[in-house]
């Protein structure tokens, strides 16, 4: 490895890691890309060999429901590009949310969450983690004092998104992380929209980083995953808010995790407890699929920006359009927090509103040919969705108006095709919508 001028090795550039962290050639084989290790176990030396593996003794392969060579390349490529210390990958962006606060909260305590959010994820944290007596508090994210004003004693993290789904709204990550430093608890920052490539939480002050690897890092529509990044630099004892990190761990003799591992304590918690209790772990399949998407991400990620901003300068000017969505155009409240967090770009989802409301809306979505009128976003194809009708329909009026998924929203994640195509399609598809059912 060079070095630079202060004898320190040399940090490789992003766009080195995204195609070589985690994955060296096989030393066995000699296979250049990372070999799909698809096993379910692996063989035991001898019996004290699987006793210390049991133990977390020794680093190893027991079962791929806890770890897998091939997933553990992917978690090491993901924290890398994060600049965080390990990572967790799981089965799916909403598993890596799971995981993550299965490690932090116990039954009848809380946490808090911005209230603009993908509304799968207000969905789950606002009914389903209520199962498990966890609480979300909702809050605008607009002013980083609402969260400081919505603590309460039993609150275990706060939660954002970096750039939130659907409405492009940026948040101000490093004023939300203050306020979880003086409150001891960790920020988590769901980066799925932004992707490493143009915003890392971490070097903001965040501590856990979630993503949907489902969505840009696979980038290519076909594979589910997620992950959690730990930044390693939370300090789990200074306060007595976290007993699964700090208290010992009874499935595991006593094991206190961070005594233990330290800063790897989250990481080694969520793959030994988490994973191998909850059980959503990531398939190799999946894995590999991702780590090759990933080589791919800073290339994707610049032409799904100047995408995305041409087609955004396109609605602004449409004569069928009421507003545009989009932090990357210089007109939108949130394009200055946009250039401090994502300077790269402001990514490739974001909503308009047509105008005519819930028909029109219906009528925009259901006339486009090239792009696919369906739920994901972060895929090579232009996709385009109705929120209030699908992702969003589960909500109660406010809270979708709230998440920035009112009646005349049209969601759109911008692809890769030529741009002309996706402009002559919404315009195509626009037209039709003035016509009367
Ligand atoms: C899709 C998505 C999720 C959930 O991820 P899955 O992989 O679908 O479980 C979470 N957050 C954001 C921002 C997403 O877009």
């Amino acid at each position: 490895m060079s070095e630079d001028t202060k004898g320190k090795p040399r940090q490789p550039g992003f766009e080195t890691r995204a195609i070589h962290a985690g994955a060296p050639p096989d030393p066995v084989t000699g296979a250049r890309t990372m070999p799909i290790y698809h096993t379910t176990a692996y063989v035991f030396d001898d019996v004290e060999h699987a006793a210390s593996l049991f133990n977390l003794s020794t680093f190893g392969y027991i079962y791929s429901r806890l770890t897998n060579p091939t997933v553990a390349a992917l978690e090491e490529r993901v924290a890398s590009l994060e600049g965080g210390r390990g990572a967790t990958a799981t089965a799916s962006g909403h598993a890596a949310q799971l995981v993550a606060f299965f490690a932090l909260m116990a039954p009848g305590e809380s946490f808090l969450a911005s209230r603009k959010l993908y509304g799968g994820s207000l969905t789950q944290f606002g009914r389903t983690f209520a199962k498990f007596d966890w609480h979300a508090i909702f809050v605008d994210p607009d002013d980083p004092e609402n969260f400081a004003r919505a603590l309460t004693p039993n609150c275990k993290a706060i939660f954002v998104e970096s750039l939130a789904n659907p409405g492009g709204v940026v948040t101000d990550i490093e004023a939300i992380a203050r306020i979880a430093r003086d409150a001891g608890i960790p920020l988590i920052v769901d980066n799925t929209l932004a992707t490493p490539y143009l915003c890392r939480p971490i070097e903001w002050g965040a501590d856990i980083v979630v993503h949907s690897t489902t969505k840009f890092l696979g980038g290519h529509g076909n594979a589910m995953g997620g992950a959690l990044v730990d930044s390693g630099r939370f300090d789990w004892a200074q306060n007595d808010k976290f007993p699964a990190l700090t208290a010992p761990e009874p499935a595991y003799h006593g094991l206190r995790f961070y005594e233990t591992f330290g800063d790897m304590a989250l990481i080694m918690q969520t793959k030994a407890v988490g994973l191998r209790d909850l059980g959503p772990a990531l398939s190799p399949m999946n894995a590999f699929l991702t780590l090759t998407g990933i080589e791919t991400l800073p290339l994707r990620m610049q032409r799904h920006c100047e995408n995305a901003l041409a087609v955004a300068r396109f609605l602004e000017a449409h004569p069928r359009v009421d507003w545009v969505s989009y932090a990357g155009l210089p007109s939108n409240p949130y394009a200055a927090l946009a250039r401090k967090y994502m300077p790269g770009g402001a990514g490739a989802v974001f909503t308009f509103g047509v105008k005519g409301g819930y028909d029109a809306g219906v009528k925009v979505v259901e006339s486009c040919e090239l792009l696919s009128h369906l739920a994901n976003v972060g895929d090579t194809r232009s996709l385009i969705l109705h929120p209030a009708s699908t992702t969003h329909r589960q909500l109660t009026d406010e809270q979708r108006t709230a998440a920035g998924a009112g009646p005349e929203v049209v969601r759109l994640s911008i692809g890769l095709e030529s741009v002309e195509d996706i402009i002559a399609d919404l315009d195509q598809a626009l037209g039709l919508s003035a016509t009367r059912p």
